[in-house]
């Protein structure tokens, strides 16, 4: 069960973050608004990973992870850098400071999932096949954004993968389109709502002739994963 704590003063990041991190019951978010109050929580939570915003209304995110790499008891605890920043420079310059990765702002659900992952598979190598979704002869590795069927890699686009990986994580049930909207795309930024029923047929073709109607349309609401064979509570 990753902990994560996040370092984040602006409410609907904040937010953005707790509900991304809503989708994978294995992760645990706790949340601290001030760049003062991260050393304190992290020493005492623990966190398996630390979500750092870089502007903090009382200080700068990169003096934090000095903080925290100076303490004995944080300084092995991965930190991931929170930026709008956004240039080349600063990104480098993040990295140099000794952060594990960073993610730009606006972000995208299931990229910030997978970059949480990712870093963790890193330092906790047995983590790397924790997100993994079997369904049937369908098997889902987000740490590697790919998707197999019968062992096939079906070369799935980012994008694809993520409503695939939504879908297939609530088997069985109906996900709103504005779900899978909201969840596949960058929080922030304007969602071209038509380009969901794209994706959708892209990823019924690479699923091929049979395995195609296993994505059911739901008039009205949105769309449902349903693996023959499965338990369909799921
Ligand atoms: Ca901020």
């Amino acid at each position: 069960m990753p902990l994560i704590l996040v370092v984040e003063d602006e409410p609907k990041i904040a937010e953005a973050i707790r509900k991304t991190l809503s989708l994978d019951p294995s992760f645990i978010g706790e949340f601290v608004a001030l760049s003062a109050l991260a050393l304190p929580a992290a020493l005492r939570l623990k966190p398996d990973l630390i979500l750092l915003d870089i502007r903090l209304p009382d200080g700068d995110g990169r003096q934090v992870l000095q903080g925290l790499k100076r303490n004995a008891a944080t300084s092995r605890i991965p930190v991931v850098f929170l930026t709008g920043l956004g240039s080349e420079g600063d990104k480098v310059l993040g990295l140099e400071w000794g952060a594990d990765d960073y993610i730009v702002k606006p972000f995208g659900a299931m990229e910030l999932l997978a970059r949480l992952r990712a870093v963790l598979r890193r330092y906790r190598p047995e983590a790397a096949s924790a997100g993994d979704i079997e369904l049937g002869p369908l098997s889902l590795e987000p740490s590697e954004r790919r998707a197999l069927l019968g062992g096939k890699d079906l070369r799935l686009r980012p994008r694809e993968f993520e409503i695939l990986q939504l879908l297939a994580s609530h088997p069985g049930k109906t996900l709103s389109r504005s779900f899978l909207i909201e969840n596949s795309s960058a929080y922030g930024l304007p969602v071209p709502t038509r380009s969901l029923d794209t994706h959708i047929k892209n990823i019924r073709k690479k699923l091929g002739e049979k395995a195609s109607s296993w994505i059911e349309t739901i008039p009205k609401l949105g769309y449902r994963l349903s693996v023959p064979g499965r338990r369909m509570d799921g």
